[in-house]
């Protein structure tokens, strides 16, 4: 469903972003190259006051000297819901004077810049891994044998995609640990030379415990990729690795974020905790309160989680087809490209994806937490 935005939005140039925390700064260059940002607002006193020469201000800064500029606020959905309480009880409108970022990428750049816009997808590489973590959100402990993608196999998924989107913030390369992919190099360049002026930052999430070889080094630097590294370090013994592995990424110049999570939320699927209650009463409320803000993109398909199509690739669960968008059949319309960003915010024309009755997700609604990277042992599959 559109959201409209009126006039006072057209031609906007300069904006006030709200949050600096991680999803703050890992949209705000993006951000930065399409406005001149004026403020952002962080409430965090340990912040600094200056991020990237542009001036950190509080809430009650800006409101004294704020002149309707518009405010774009960059946060998770459960620090959204508290920011919002904190913009109206000041007399800020939601669309009027702010908006949520995702609602700006899906329908501001739509209305006033024809553009089609998905904030994050995310591409499998491969389903094997270094570790084995008991709640990983792809399953790799369920895998009886791991899927390995190959560059020809990719290039069919984003040359099938492209032709529908006009902007992905972000397109992440993800597995298991994608350094276990011997085309990497390949498809980085790949994706890179054919699509990156419809890509904000190409990147590679990785669990930091293997030295890529140094092809895929100078790869990685010449087309200026982000390795985002999960630190698991407080459950695997790999320190030393880790830090190896940050000496050469700043050797070769390579981009890189360290996230280090204490805790995961507990999808309870396909493991019940024993407090689990099943079923999940309004599938879709429950599916919108999770709102996955990455998507999967496939086998030439898309979709809204990407955790359902791990599920199923690891012969957890059998997807309909209603739960992805089979893109290697998609008509290329102006009907179809809207709707694929319309599914990507979760307005399927059939409501939910299946698995979402089964999984408590992330969203505010899922209470069972669990220790980040605690490791299962391997099950041999026979
Ligand atoms: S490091 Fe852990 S969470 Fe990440 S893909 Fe491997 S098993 Fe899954
Ligand atoms: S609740 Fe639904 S959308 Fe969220 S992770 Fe589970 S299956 Fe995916």
């Amino acid at each position: 469903m559109d959201i409209m935005f009126n006039d006072t939005w057209k031609d906007i140039s300069e904006i006030v972003i709200y949050g600096l925390g991680m999803v703050g700064k890992k949209y705000f260059d993006m951000l930065k190259k399409d406005f001149a940002i004026k403020y952002i607002v962080d409430n965090n006193p340990k912040t600094p006051d200056f991020y990237k020469g542009i001036k950190v201000i509080s809430l009650d800064e800006l409101l004294s000297v704020r002149n309707h500029e518009k405010i774009v606020v960059l946060a998770s959905k459960e620090a959204f819901l508290s920011i919002k309480r904190e913009l109206e009880q000041n007399n800020l409108t939601e669309y009027e004077d702010y908006v949520r970022f995702d609602d700006f990428v899906k329908d501001w750049y739509w209305q006033v810049k024809n553009k089609n816009c998905i904030r994050e997808v995310h591409v499998a590489t491969n389903t094997n891994c270094t570790f084995n973590c008991e709640k990983c959100n792809m399953f790799v402990p369920y895998y009886k044998s791991a899927v390995t993608y190959t560059l020809e196999e990719i290039r069919r998924s984003l040359d099938v995609f492209f032709p529908l989107v006009d902007f992905v913030f972000v397109l992440s390369y993800l597995g298991g640990e994608p350094f276990l992919n011997r085309e990497l190099k390949d498809i980085l360049k790949y994706t890179y030379e054919n699509y990156h002026t419809k890509i904000g930052r190409i990147e590679i999430v990785s669990n930091g415990s293997m030295i890529p070889d140094v092809e895929t080094l100078e790869t990685m630097c010449q087309y200026h990729i982000l390795v985002r590294i999960s630190d698991y370090t407080e459950h695997v013994n790999y320190r030393k690795k880790l830090q190896e592995l940050i000496s050469v990424l700043e050797e070769y110049g390579i981009q890189y974020s360290i996230e280090k999570s204490l805790e995961w939320v507990d999808f309870c699927f396909p493991k019940k905790d024993e407090k689990f209650q099943l079923p999940i009463k309004d599938v879709r409320a429950h599916m919108l309160c999770c709102a996955p803000a990455f998507h999967g993109l496939n086998d030439g398909k898309f979709y809204y989680c990407h955790v359902a199509w791990s599920a199923e690739k690891a012969g957890l669960i059998k997807l309909s087809e209603n739960d992805y968008i089979d893109l290697t059949n998609y008509r290329i319309d102006a009907e179809n490209k809207r709707y694929l960003v319309e599914y990507a915010n979760g307005n399927m024309k059939n409501g939910y994806v299946s698995l979402c009755g089964k999984c408590m997700g992330c969203g505010i609604d899922n209470h069972y937490v669990v220790p980040a990277g605690q490791q299962e042992e391997r099950i041999n599959h026979v």
